[in-house]
């Protein structure tokens, strides 16, 4: 893994005019990682990164993630998740849940060791609160959550990366079940005397309800909108595909 002096090194060199097998003469980095960095994509995050004190070239196999865990986390992370930089370059994540839903807890914390098994996942409750927030500190957040930016997450873009789609497009059950277990409801309505399932997404930011619609999908479960903030799951087949994979919060 290259250090953040290569990387500005590299990002001043380019500035200058040089040429990648300049750089690599200049520098001894290879010229494949000088080539991915002048690219666009990897230069720009590994800037950002930069900006907010990452120390990390981004170099990891993203591929090796298990997909099931990491849509999950991805997912409570985007309804109620948060990172920031604690000290000396390291990073942490909170995801904010419920008390009243220990299951989730414990699932939160089960899939956040198992995309970082050396890590601790721990869990703390507020006594002023009725919540519980699952920590846990790595260098490698804006990594594997390169989502963090300025300002609360309704007010800036959030898109996935490629390597984050592929593995939605894995688990796209275990990314819906996320995204409802931080910011989804299941209550029963009655419908003229009949108890209904519904299911509700509630979220300020454009961005990540159009995530949760477009995964619902390509899961060919159909919703509506019926507010400007709300997502809901009424029919019938579609609710009870819902309680196959996500059913009420425990
Ligand atoms: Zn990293």
């Amino acid at each position: 893994m290259r250090s953040l002096e290569d990387f500005q090194a590299v990002q001043e060199l380019v500035a200058l005019g040089h040429s990648d097998s300049e750089i690599r003469r200049l520098t001894d980095i290879p010229r494949s990682t000088i080539r991915d960095w002048r690219a666009g994509l990897g230069a720009t995050s590994n800037r950002d990164r930069r900006d907010c004190g990452h120390n990390c070239s981004g170099d990891h196999d993203y591929a090796m993630l298990p997909s099931i865990e990491y849509c999950y986390v991805l997912g409570m992370y985007l309804g109620d998740g948060y990172i920031n930089r604690t000290h000396r370059g390291v990073w942490r994540l909170r995801i904010t849940c419920d008390e009243r839903y220990p299951e989730i807890v414990s699932e939160c914390r089960s899939a956040l060791t198992a995309i970082m098994p050396n890590n601790r996942a721990g869990a703390w409750s507020p006594s002023s609160s009725r919540c519980v927030i699952i920590y846990m500190y790595s260098r490698h957040w804006p990594c594997y959550l390169p989502h963090h930016g300025v300002g609360r997450k309704h007010e800036r873009r959030i898109a996935l990366h490629p390597w984050q789609e592929a593995h939605v497009a894995n688990a796209p059950h275990s990314f819906v079940r996320g995204l409802i277990h931080s910011d989804g409801c299941r209550t029963i309505a009655n419908d003229r005397g009949n108890p209904s399932v519904r299911y509700h997404f509630s979220n300020r930011s454009e961005d990540i309800k159009r995530l949760f619609c477009s995964t619902l999908d390509d899961l060919g479960i159909p919703w509506t909108r019926p507010s400007n903030r709300d997502i809901a799951i009424y029919r019938k087949e579609a609710t009870a595909r819902l309680d196959e994979f996500v059913g009420p919060k425990k």
